[in-house]
């Protein structure tokens, strides 16, 4: 049985307007082992005849049997089988993937067929041999002369190892000593195959030809036998095969590197939209992490950056409980003496000699800032500390005091607790005091804490506040020269005015300082006023019964106790973390800048909805731009993806290539993008803020977006790779030469 069979096959090309004749009523046959030549002038339906048998083209009436088997019925990706696997194609052309080198051209047809592994790089080389090109192997193709890619070609299509070998004017662009080396090697591999060459210069391959054809009208006017030919043995029926993953994958990096100034040009684009978007999404992080940050009320000053632990049984920690936690990978350092962060919200700094004082939101160590974070130096001594240059009138130098507001507050200096000298300001701006190393480990504490005692005692003392069982309240004063008649007597108006006594009443004190120092108290005696009266005078007794319990209270509520630690990690990311990783039966562990309330999850998600909309919105626009400029380049790549075609890569193979090259550019891309931020954080500490709050499921729900649009993309240009067929892609680059 022969290979091919055409029987009265027409072919028409119809446009809008016009149906033009290719080729009418064609019968021929084709057998392995032929050599046959197509000639006549141009337009009679030589290259008609050539694209119906390779399976190029369709056609309208008749039937092509293959091996007997009608071809009408066939289905395009049967087509796509038959292509790839029984015909090679040499175009007038070269049609030749100019960013391969000679190698790769080659390698390809070898991949895409299955070729074994081990044995490609072998047969490839052997094959280049054949054609006389290893000494131009790994040239690029867009360097080689006319005979040289044709050469090429047909060293390709040896590779492609398919019984049927078509040439459409082979040498239609080639000087005549090129066009006869073109048409021996044609010569030399039709041994086993059916070789079947057009040309309008009958003599170059006269020679050869065991056959001859002479078209005209789009009719065989003539169709003659020259020479015997060597029967061959009928090939098994071919399967389609399939390309590997591994292959595809290794074909798509090819094409990423083959043409380095196109992705060059689109990486640029990648990271400046990869670096853009994840900048947006890292501020929208960041944003979410901050409203969680919204001043906790118990633990005030605290940033992301340190968490307070103590043990639930109230002991200290020990020794070997501290290094245990020291040695945690999440923690950068532990502070013994936590309370010495000064943790109040009502902290204050006051620059000396001056009617400034200013409002801290947090507090840290200066272990967290580098030098370059800061003007002037980093803080050693004891004494010395670094503030924001939130705080513009406070200068190196100044010297400044740490105080606790009291309620009455208008101004003017505060009776500070402890003093520090100014030695340098943090460029971040973000109202924080940073302590020195020397201050927040020093071993004798006690000098602060008995003036912070008393500072915060005095407070209290200043703002007490108190109110009767039938709730008349006033403010209280302790007068060390009056002589008191009672525990609490109100100040008379007016001398007339006679007291009333009360014995054993409840009285609830308060103190405005800080308002969670409620203390209720039985009261021996409370001398009344009827009428009007100007506050109330308390007993020295009474007066440190309740300071001392509104001192419990603050110092609980506080945690002004030496038994509770300070952690300090990196980050949220390292912070949360360490909560996982401690025994919470045996510790508490307090994360203040991550405690929310009811009101802030809400608001956090309203921010959520907000942000998503944003991201969504920014990722559609900017991958619109990608996808605007890359479309164009995509459609400069017809061409070759018309070739990868008729080499014999079938459409689900080469749409995974296309989407796979999306996909590798967009990871390549990202991992540059990463990779430059990891730098750029040291010189622009505010790409570093916004990245110290990227966790890593964070980065993963970016490579995520990126590997979606990658393959989104690549599925869009599928579309364009496809919506024409490799006949028209072909003919059309050829019209552009
Ligand atoms: P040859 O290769 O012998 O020069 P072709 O097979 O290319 O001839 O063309 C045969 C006839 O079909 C010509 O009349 C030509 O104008 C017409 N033809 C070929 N290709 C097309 C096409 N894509 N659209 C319309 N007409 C075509
Ligand atoms: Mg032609």
């Amino acid at each position: 049985m022969k290979i091919l069979k055409l029987e009265n096959v027409s072919k028409y090309y119809k446009s809008a307007e016009t149906v033009s004749v290719g080729m009418k009523n064609v019968s021929a046959s084709f057998d392995i082992g032929e050599f046959v030549a197509i000639t006549g002038e141009s337009g009679s339906g030589k290259s008609t005849l050539l694209n119906v048998i390779s399976g190029l083209d369709g056609y309208e009436e008749g039937e092509l049997y293959h091996y007997g088997e009608e071809t009408s019925h066939y289905t395009i990706s049967d087509w796509e089988t038959y292509r790839s696997s029984y015909v090679g194609f040499v175009f007038q052309n070269y049609n030749i993937i100019d960013s391969y080198t000679v190698y790769q051209n080659v390698l390809f047809a070898l991949e895409v067929q299955g070729y074994p592994k081990d044995k490609r790089r072998k047969r490839a080389l052997e094959l280049i041999d054949r054609v006389g090109l290893s000494s131009h192997k790994n040239h690029k193709a867009s360097k080689l002369s006319g005979g040289q890619k044709q050469r090429a070609v047909l060293a390709r299509a040896l590779a492609k190892d398919t019984p049927i070998i078509v040439a459409d004017e082979p040498t239609g662009n080639l000087d005549s000593e090129s066009s006869k080396q073109v048409m021996a090697l044609l010569h030399e591999i039709s041994k086993d195959k059916l070789v079947i060459v057009v040309t309008h210069d009958y003599a170059q391959v006269e020679p050869y030809a065991t056959r001859k054809i002479r078209m005209h009208d789009g009719t065989i006017v003539e169709d003659v036998e020259l020479k015997e030919f060597e029967k061959q043995e009928q090939p098994v029926k071919l399967e389609a095969k399939k390309v590997s993953w591994l292959t595809l994958f290794k074909i798509s990096l090819r094409n990423i590197f083959s043409t380095p100034k196109r992705t060059i040009f689109m990486l640029i684009l990648q990271i400046l939209v990869i670096g853009i978007f994840t900048l947006i999404f890292s501020s929208q992080v960041k944003a979410r992490r901050e409203l969680g940050l919204m001043d906790s009320e118990t633990y005030p000053q605290v940033p992301e950056t340190r968490l307070l632990v103590e043990r639930r049984d109230g002991e200290p920690l020990s020794s070997a409980e501290i290094d245990k936690i020291k040695s945690n990978r999440n923690v950068l350092t532990v502070y013994e003496n936590a309370h010495l962060f000064h943790n109040n919200r009502n902290l204050r700094i006051n620059l000396l000699n001056s009617h400034h004082n200013f409002y801290v939101s947090k507090t840290d160590s200066a272990k967290i800032l580098s030098k370059g974070d800061v003007k002037g130096e980093l803080p050693k001594e004891i004494n010395e500390v670094v503030v924001s240059s939130y705080y513009n009138t406070i200068k190196v130098g100044d010297v400044i005091g740490l105080a606790f507001t009291p309620i009455y507050y208008y101004g003017g200096n505060l009776e500070h607790f402890v003093e520090f000298k100014v030695v340098g300001l943090d460029k971040l701006e973000r109202r924080t005091i940073y302590f020195s190393e020397a201050y927040l480990t020093q071993e004798i504490v006690a000098d602060i804490d008995v003036n912070l005692y008393n500072h915060v005692r005095q407070n209290l003392k200043d703002s007490l506040y108190c109110n009767l069982e039938d709730s008349v309240g006033f403010e209280l004063e302790y007068d060390p020269n009056a002589t008191l008649l009672y525990d609490i007597q109100m100040i008379k108006s007016d001398e007339s005015q006679t007291y009333v006594v009360e014995n054993n009443v409840n009285v609830k004190f308060h103190t405005y300082y800080e308002h969670t120092s409620t203390v209720i108290l039985e009261v021996g005696s409370v001398g009344k006023v009827e009428g009007e009266f100007y506050g109330g005078l308390i007993k020295k007794e009474l007066l440190d019964q309740v300071l001392d319990l509104s001192m419990q209270n603050y110092v609980s509520k506080y945690k002004i106790d030496k038994n509770m630690i300070s952690v300090e990690v990196a980050n949220f990311r390292k912070g949360d973390n360490f909560i996982k990783s401690i025994d919470q039966t045996i510790y508490k562990v307090y994360y203040p800048a991550n405690i929310s309330s009811p009101l802030q999850k809400f608001m956090l998600f309203i921010q959520g909805l907000i942000s998503g909309l944003l991201l969504v919105g920014m990722g559609f626009f900017l991958y619109a731009i990608v996808h605007a400029v890359s479309k164009n380049i995509m459609a400069s790549r017809k061409k070759d993806f018309a070739i990868f075609r008729s080499i014999g890569t079938n459409k689900s193979a080469l749409a995974k290539m296309v989407v796979l090259e999306q996909v590798i550019m967009n990871m390549i891309g990202f991992v540059i993008t990463m990779i430059g931020f990891y730098f750029l954080q040291y010189r622009f500490s505010n790409i570093r803020t916004l990245l110290d709050y990227m966790k890593f499921s964070d980065y993963i729900v970016l490579v995520l977006i990126f590997l979606f649009l990658g393959v989104w993309l690549g599925l869009r240009f599928n579309k364009k790779v496809f919506n024409q067929s490799v006949i028209q892609v072909l003919t059309l680059s050829k019209e552009e030469f």
